[in-house]
């Protein structure tokens, strides 16, 4: 997976992309990020890349000459998505991440400032995409956000392939909790059940667990997704031991 990141500001993205998962990725050639500043296809002696509203206002947009001169120059292949990144966009969600990851290249295109020159949006950029109902500064937070749940999707960047399958949303709900050594710590112990080596029962109480926490923290995913005979044997489970909890 190729990712080319349109940016003011390049080196925004060294330490995030540089460490971890992420880095060994680009070192295993399973991804590569091509950063392209804007700013080196500004035209005029000071490198201007903004300017100021037409109709007043107050802050500065981005031109569109330097956008359209880096794309032009990406040639990027028919049917690429070229993603400005946006508070107006769609909301990022796992389904969204799995989608991207199918791609072969990804283009994100990075706001700052009062953001872009509609022309852009209007005649460069395929989807809109947003990481949430907030505003940020610019849009290179959310390119790097976008860029992480992305890569985790494409096969072989995590070193196993369960441990995105189990993740919150793969599936629709949320993950199971998780426990390591020591076995106790402060006198508060890891559950029995952990350390049963009964496979099957840790998984069944894996799913009762994780479909517990769903139903307490998200409970609209639930009605979301489509949940076994199992599934819905151990929601009354929970349910029946939350009510009696309940009621002492
Ligand atoms: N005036 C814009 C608006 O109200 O929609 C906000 C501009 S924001 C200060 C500057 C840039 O940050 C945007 O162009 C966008 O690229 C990025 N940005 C800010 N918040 C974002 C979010 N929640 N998701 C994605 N990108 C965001």
């Amino acid at each position: 997976m190729k990712f080319d990141i349109l940016t003011l500001f390049p080196e925004m993205f060294d330490s995030v992309l540089g460490a971890s998962i992420l880095n060994k990725a680009r070192e295993r050639e399973l991804i590569s990020i091509n950063k392209v500043d804007i700013r080196d296809y500004t035209k005029d002696k000071h490198n201007q890349a903004d300017d100021y509203p037409y109709g007043g206002g107050a802050g500065m947009v981005m031109k569109p000459e330097p956008i359209f001169e880096a794309v032009d120059d990406l040639k990027i292949e028919e049917g690429t998505p070229l993603i400005f990144l946006t508070p107006q966009g769609k909301t990022l969600d796992q389904k969204m991440a799995k989608e991207f990851a199918k791609e072969d290249r990804l283009v994100l295109l990075c706001g700052h400032y009062e953001g872009i020159d509609q022309r852009v949006r209007d005649n460069l950029v395929t989807h809109e995409v947003s990481i949430g109902d907030y505003v940020l500064t610019g849009g290179e937070l959310p390119a790097m956000v976008l860029i992480d749940a992305v890569s985790r999707m494409v096969p072989e960047v995590l070193g196993s392939e369960e441990s995105a399958i189990e993740d919150s949303f793969y599936n629709g709900i949320l993950d199971f909790p998780n426990y390591t050594r020591p076995q106790s710590y402060r006198g508060i112990e890891v559950p029995d059940i952990l350390l049963s080596g009964n496979h099957g029962k840790i998984a069944t109480w894996r799913r009762k667990k994780a479909l517990e926490e769903t139903l307490l923290r998200r409970p609209e995913l639930l009605k979301k997704v489509q949940l076994s005979k199992e599934d819905k044997g151990l929601l009354e489970e929970i349910k029946k031991e939350m009510e009696e909890g309940a009621n002492g």
